[in-house]
């Protein structure tokens, strides 16, 4: 394509809410076959609500709700925000594990809340009954305990957008192999793919772990897009061969991308798309 066509191209993305890097950007479109997607914050709205709190060996709720929200308190990850109440307790010693959970000393009680491997160990039947029946229904349960002693589980939800599943249908009429890329259990990700008609699903990955699965597609010959809204998908972003990112994400992941979603959902990814062939076949 002529510098001429990819001006005007960048020129009309811009009036479809796609703003993009470099003229250049549109060309590296052309060979893509694989679109990764992000779950929390791109396939869904990433607003989480919490559900349910179940308490284990004699603690009551409301502790494990008080103690939960002191140290979410310290975290910025939408799971923290669906758990922390009005007026959270003070917390010492925070500390963030990304991809994982967070600890803190609440009250002074060490108290951890997380993926059930930040706890070590095996858990207790109820909370292991509680986490199963939360992740079959699509759902991400965090583990709470304080003192070396597990004493709870968290259940949180978070929805689709409405605009996912119609726009992942039609990234595969463009010819686009979506995949699900998450940290979040394999369970709830594949319910909420199945929601949105995605078959491939990559779970459970720490967040460096996320631009190895991105890399293990491209060393498979797989021309790459990924989509992403979070500081976890920056670095991934960053390496597949076309990085888009949701306007209404993370400064970190908008910088990684070459391309920038304004609306803030899969349609722009489509809109993309389409556009960056169109501006090819016009002028070549
Ligand atoms: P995603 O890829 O969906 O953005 P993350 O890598 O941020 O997921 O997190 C993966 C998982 O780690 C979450 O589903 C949750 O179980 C756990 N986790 C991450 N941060 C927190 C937190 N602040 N509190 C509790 N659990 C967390
Ligand atoms: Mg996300």
């Amino acid at each position: 394509a002529t510098p001429t066509a990819l001006m005007v191209g960048t020129g009309r993305g811009a009036q479809l809410g796609v703003l993009i890097k470099g003229p250049e950007v549109l060309e590296s479109t052309r060979t893509i076959d694989t679109i990764v997607l992000d779950k929390t914050g791109t396939i869904t709205t990433g607003v989480m609500t919490l559900v349910d709190v179940v308490p284990e060996g004699g603690a009551t709720a409301t502790d494990v709700r008080r103690f939960a929200s002191a140290v979410e308190n310290g975290s910025e990850h939408p799971v923290a925000r669906a758990i922390v109440t009005d007026d959270p307790a003070p917390v010492e010693q925070f500390e963030n594990v990304p991809g994982l959970g967070v600890r803190g000393t609440v009250d002074g009680h060490r108290v951890v809340v997380g993926r059930p491997q930040l706890h070590g160990g095996v858990l207790p039947v109820g909370a292991q009954r509680a986490l199963d029946e939360a992740e079959s229904a699509g759902r991400t349960a965090v583990v709470v305990g304080w003192d070396d002693e597990i004493r709870g589980v968290v259940v949180v939800s978070d929805t689709v957008k409405p605009t996912s599943a119609r726009a992942v249908s039609e990234l595969r009429a463009l010819g686009l192999t979506p995949v699900m890329l998450t940290g979040d259990n394999e369970r709830a990700a594949r319910a909420i793919a199945a929601e949105v008609g995605i078959d491939e699903v990559i779970a459970g990955v720490l967040p460096h772990q996320k631009v190895d699965a991105v890399t293990e597609l491209q060393r498979q010959g797989h021309v790459v897009a990924m989509v992403g809204d979070g500081v976890n998908d920056a670095a991934a972003l960053a390496t597949a061969d076309l990085g888009l990112s949701m306007g209404t994400g993370t400064d970190v992941a908008i910088e990684a991308s070459d391309l920038t979603l304004v609306r803030g959902d899969l349609r722009g990814a489509v809109d993309a798309v389409r556009l960056s062939r169109s501006t090819l076949r016009t002028i070549e």
